[in-house]
Parts: structure tokens; C-alpha cells; sequence
């Protein structure tokens, strides 16, 4: 799989390796991209299995702060 860019497009400063992070008042969990659109449930949203979840991991710019994320199965937390 190809490595994550180490440049921002916008810019040319570095970009610095990081992630998003969901906090909704239980545990602090990585942000995932999840396939199709979301669909509602009785209180929050219907998922897929978790197997299907792909971690985010995000890239901000040092310069201009612009943000990528990438989805990739390899960037889950250790
Ligand atoms: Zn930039």
C-alpha cells in the first residue's frame, strides 16, 4: 500500500501525521469511515458490523492547516 503524502498540496509545508477522535461522552474512540450513507437509528446511528469500520487517520498541514484523512486498516490503534 503506498505511503501517506508528507507535503501539503496547498502549500508545500510538511504535514504532521495525527487522527480524529470521536468523544460523544463514553470512551474516547478513533474516527472511522464507514461505508454508504448514514442511516438513523432510535438514538444515534444504525452501523455496520465494527469489522467494517476503517480507522481515519488524518494529516495536518504545519503551514496552512488544511487536513487530509485516509482511511486505512493498517492506521488502527495499537
Ligand atoms: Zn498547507
Amino acid at each position: 500500500m503506498s505511503s501517506l503524502p508528507t507535503d501539503c498540496p496547498k502549500c508545500n509545508s510538511r504535514f504532521i501525521h495525527g487522527y480524529s477522535v470521536e468523544i460523544t461522552g463514553g470512551p474516547a474512540m478513533v474516527g472511522f469511515w464507514i461505508e454508504g450513507l448514514p442511516k438513523k437509528a432510535w438514538f444515534g446511528l444504525k452501523l455496520p458490523p465494527k469489522k467494517e469500520w476503517i480507522p481515519l487517520a488524518t494529516l495536518r498541514c504545519s503551514g496552512c492547516g488544511y487536513v487530509e484523512s485516509y482511511a486505512r486498516s493498517e492506521l488502527a490503534a495499537k
